[in-house]
């Protein structure tokens, strides 16, 4: 969800006031796509307060206001897109009639392919097109009550077949005489309304009472089914999970242009992402969990944002954890590769000053740490008293304002212990513990081993728990130890010679790894500062354009081309090498791990063999003869496929080994790490 940032600027200021201030809108617009144009009639009853003035946000370029109270005409004040009405003493505290005529064009350029995927309006607040609108509430293509809670009647009236989208209950779309008439019913109090036009096709399943729907293009109708079957699965899972399902129904809308949105009720992409084959395994359930938490208990966001990090952790995490443990694990160490190669001293920040997500950093803390964060609290009080907790923040909070702390104390109460401690370490301090296992021995007395050592932090200091397991040849003996101040000692016994131990072997705590403990991948190469691209003796010279290809997709800076013949140490020691086919020298590759094999004709990886022509490989591991520098290889086992191939590598940073067969994705993956601060093995036979 993109949109909750936007929308606290208004949430923050009505939290403060503690009017009764209400409004009832009913809206009718009359779109007229050719012209850019909308001509809106507000109806709105309004309970007024005290205050003796009434003022409404709509788009400062507003023309051909005019303004009625009680079915009078009114005088305004129309400046900076406010819209202020004052009031006689006799109409405060009542109920009011207000009717607001407007028109104005909504023209903001419609970018068709998008640069920056951080943005996903793209900077557009409102367009009107033939080919569809898109309104932001921001746009103020509505009067917008300031302070005040509101309702909404939603009629629109556009040109035939141009279907309206909007929160709230559908009450049908009709068309006669030339024109197709939507209405939509808001009856919860929502922080402002969106509206999407467009020549959709709608389709609708039933979940218990709530409606799921698809409003998409005619040329993604077929998508239709499976977002509906999609949807109504992850309805039904969250309202297990959290209680019934806040709002009458939920539509997956395509929007006309790039986007990736969600509102209260409906999410709002671009075709290209709705055709995306995982999307309904992903963005959708994240979209839809954001109903109970962000769209459904809201964020005050003057205390930071919590809505992302939780509905990550129960929607992208979940459904790893629900697919397996191995993927769940493996989100959790790429939480935590993230916060260690994207997130320095100088840009972190703490979770409470999270308000939402505009580059990797931003995302890694808002995202991935704050649900690692969610992870600990889950670990810390049990699956019980987690999950039941939610259930009662989403009972209490539905539709408020709701902060960080308001989380703690319903976390606290279920969990019934105080978590001030850890929401002042991990929500409302920066940064992150790094900690070593240290001073591990191993005694054998009498029949049974002790083994002893430290956990040692560097500053600043965490309280958490850690689990130590102790691996023998027999079985693997685990202890929890609460960890505090710089060093931590502990003693485990064990019948049978120790051989390996490893703390947080689960990656449970959220901490910042040591550079050994981040496997090369990808993005080490596309970071580099300076790169040697070596083509191999052995290649077919029409694979070089592919290599080309590859260094201009990954973006490489300072990079040279040679061959292998032009070598000399010194240079190679210098720089980052990028190796084209399979190297002459097998220096090149004595650091390859051992999961990869690497022939003239084939290669295998994790035991898989490959030997097909239409097969490729493209591994990241360390350097021959630098420290903190990497290798990369690409090798192709011929020119087919290479050159698409070569394009694709740069979409997956994260990874450190991939392979391709027919130019398709095979396998992917990280090297097991072999060096971590957090374990000790003994040597066999001590
Ligand atoms: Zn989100």
């Amino acid at each position: 969800m993109f949109l909750a940032a936007f929308l606290a600027l208004f949430a923050s200021t009505a939290a403060s006031q503690a009017a009764a201030l209400s409004a009832a809108h009913h809206l009718h617009i009359e779109l007229v796509p050719a012209e850019m144009k909308l001509i809106g009639r507000d109806d709105i009853t309004v309970q007024t307060d005290d205050t003796g003035i009434l003022a409404f946000r709509v788009s400062e370029n507003l023309t051909q206001i005019k303004v009625m109270v009680g079915g009078d005409p009114r005088d305004f004040e129309f400046n900076s897109g406010r819209l202020l009405l004052y009031l006689e003493p006799q109409e405060q505290a009542a109920e009011l009639q207000i009717r607001i005529h407007y028109s104005g064009i909504f023209d903001d350029p419609v970018p068709l392919r998008p640069v920056n995927t951080e943005n996903p309006g793209y900077g557009v607040t409102g367009t009107i097109s033939p080919k569809g609108s898109f309104l932001l509430a921001g746009a103020g293509w509505y009067p917008e009550l300031i302070n005040g809670q509101a309702t909404y009647r939603v009629t629109v009236d556009a040109p035939a077949g141009l279907i309206a989208v909007t929160a709230g209950r559908s009450r049908g779309h009709l068309t006669e005489n030339g024109k197709t008439i939507s209405i939509w019913e808001v009856d919860y109090p929502v922080r402002g309304l969106a509206l999407s036009v467009a020549r959709y096709v709608v389709e609708e399943k039933s979940v218990g009472q709530v409606t799921a729907a698809t409003y998409l293009l005619p040329q993604n109708q077929h998508l239709a089914a499976s977002y509906l079957r999609a949807t109504a699965g992850y309805i039904a899972l969250y309202s297990d999970l959290f209680g019934t399902y806040p709002f009458q129904k939920f539509a997956v809308v395509e929007n006309f242009f790039p986007t990736g949105f969600g509102f209260p009720s409906y999410t709002l992409m671009g075709g290209t992402v709705l055709r995306l084959p995982f999307i309904v395994h992903t963005s959708l359930g994240h979209e839809i969990a954001h109903c109970w938490w962000g769209n459904g208990v809201y964020v005050d966001y003057d205390t930071g944002n919590w809505s992302e990090g939780l509905t990550s952790y129960v929607a992208d995490y979940l459904f790893k954890e629900m697919k397996s443990e191995k993927a769940a694990l493996d989100a959790r160490r790429q939480w935590l590769r993230n916060f260690a190669t994207l997130v320095r001293p100088d840009n972190d920040f703490a979770l409470s000053q999270f308000q939402s997500r505009y580059n990797p950093v931003t995302k890694t803390i808002g995202y991935d740490k704050s649900a690692m964060v969610f992870h600990m609290i889950r670990q810390l009080i049990g699956e019980e008293a987690f999950w039941g907790s939610l259930r009662d923040l989403y009972r209490a909070r539905l539709f408020r304002q709701t902060s960080w702390s308001d989380l703690q104390r319903t976390f606290e109460n279920r969990g019934k212990q105080s978590l001030q401690n850890f929401f002042d370490q991990w929500v409302y301090r920066k940064g992150a513990p790094r900690i070593s296992l240290d001073a591990v021995s191993a005694n054998h007395t009498g029949n049974s081993w002790q083994v002893t050592g430290k956990i040692t932090q560097d500053l600043p200091f965490y309280d958490f728990s850690l689990t130590l397991a102790l691996e023998t040849g027999q079985q693997t003996i685990t202890r929890k130890i609460s960890v505090s101040d710089q060093v931590t000692f502990f003693e485990l016994n064990s019948a049978d010679p120790p051989l390996k131990l490893t703390a947080d072997p689960a990656n449970d705590i959220f901490r910042r790894l040591a550079p050994a403990e981040i496997p090369p991948a990808v993005n080490a190469l596309k970071s580099s500062s300076s790169v040697v691209t070596v083509l191999s003796d052995q290649l077919n010279p029409a694979l070089e354009k592919a290599a080309r290809t590859l260094a201009l997709s990954l973006g490489l800076k300072h990079n040279k081309f040679i061959t292998e013949d032009e070598l000399n140490r010194q240079r190679l020691a210098e720089n980052d090498i990028l190796i084209i086919g399979r190297p002459r020298s097998a220096d090149f590759l004595k650091n390859i791990p051992a999961a990869v094999d690497i022939r003239a004709k084939s290669f295998s990886l994790e035991k898989s063999v490959y030997d097909k022509s239409s097969d490729a490989f493209f591994g990241v591991f360390n350097h021959p003869y630098a420290k903190n520098r990497i290798t990369a290889l690409f090798m192709p086992l011929s020119t087919k496929y290479a050159e698409i191939v070569a394009a694709k590598i740069t979409h997956y940073g994260k990874y450190s080994y991939l392979a391709f067969q027919s130019g398709k994705n095979q396998a992917k993956g990280f090297w097991p790490v072999e060096q971590s601060p957090l374990i000790h093995e003994w040597d066999q036979g001590q």
